[in-house]
């Protein structure tokens, strides 16, 4: 199985999204929920490979929910960074308490409270077999999660980007509204972006199409899925430029 097959990547970037870890609750973090994310992370640790983290903040503050009650944009974002740190938080004290070493580190500068994000420095973390997680998104408003990952997975030199969502890769639209959705396999980034799939936002995949970054979009609720996406054979769908 999965630990016998070749892998795909060395050095992945994975993109779990904050609704992620509000498990079944409506919000906030569901503490057994990110406990579950975390064996995942573990396992594709136990295969060899790098893996670093960005965690979203949408099961806490968006800078939408703020604007729509009339506050100022930069400021509503900022909001939305500071909920990725607490998620981040979250996952690495699930991580630790498993035995994963890790580090966090925030594009806004905390620094007491974790590192700030110098790229070299991350990079030696996980040299060292270290989980980074990368808190804060770019460190700037107007941003979102993906493009922090985005942005993240080129500074790294990462092999992909791995979005693990709630379904199992892209459809031509919401399996969960429309039975005769169906799933692409592959695709191109321009056809992501000419067809307005709702994967993540046209500067996530830019930056992605910049630096030929793949992006595996799979399912992150299923036990094993992670580990099985780093040998190629979970089903997911794969953004490239080679299709
Ligand atoms: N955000 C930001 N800059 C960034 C990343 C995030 O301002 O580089 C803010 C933005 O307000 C966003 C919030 O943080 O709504 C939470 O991030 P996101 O919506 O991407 O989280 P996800 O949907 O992945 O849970």
């Amino acid at each position: 199985m999965a630990g016998e097959a070749a892998l795909s990547y060395k050095r992945v970037l994975l993109k779990i999204s904050g609704e992620a870890l509000m498990g079944d609750q409506g919000y906030g973090i569901d503490v057994p929920a990110v406990t579950k994310y975390a064996h995942e992370v573990k396992s594709a640790m136990d295969l060899g490979v790098q893996i670093c983290l960005v965690i979203g903040g949408g099961n806490i503050w968006r800078g939408k929910w703020g604007v729509d009650a009339g506050m100022e944009r930069a400021q509503a974002d900022q909001m939305g960074m500071l909920a990725t740190v607490m998620n981040a938080f979250v996952m690495q004290n699930a991580l630790e308490n498993i035995g994963v070493r890790t580090r966090v580190q925030s594009g806004v500068s905390m620094p007491t409270i974790c590192e700030p994000f110098i790229r070299r420095r991350a990079i030696r973390h996980m040299e060292k077999g270290r989980v980074v997680i990368f808190a804060a998104g770019t460190g700037n408003p107007f941003f979102t999660t993906d493009t922090g990952a985005a942005l993240r997975a080129a500074e790294m030199n990462c092999d992909a980007m791995l979005k693990g969502t709630q379904v199992d890769g892209v459809y031509s639209a919401d399996p969960k509204l429309d039975k005769n959705a169906t799933k692409f396999k592959e695709l191109d980034y321009m056809q992501v972006l000419s067809m307005e799939l709702k994967v993540m936002d046209a500067t996530a995949i830019s930056l992605l199409k910049e630096n030929n970054i793949p992006i595996v979009v799979f399912r992150i609720r299923d036990q094993g899925n992670l580990a099985k996406v780093l040998v190629g054979q979970a089903p997911s769908t794969i953004i490239s430029g080679r299709k």
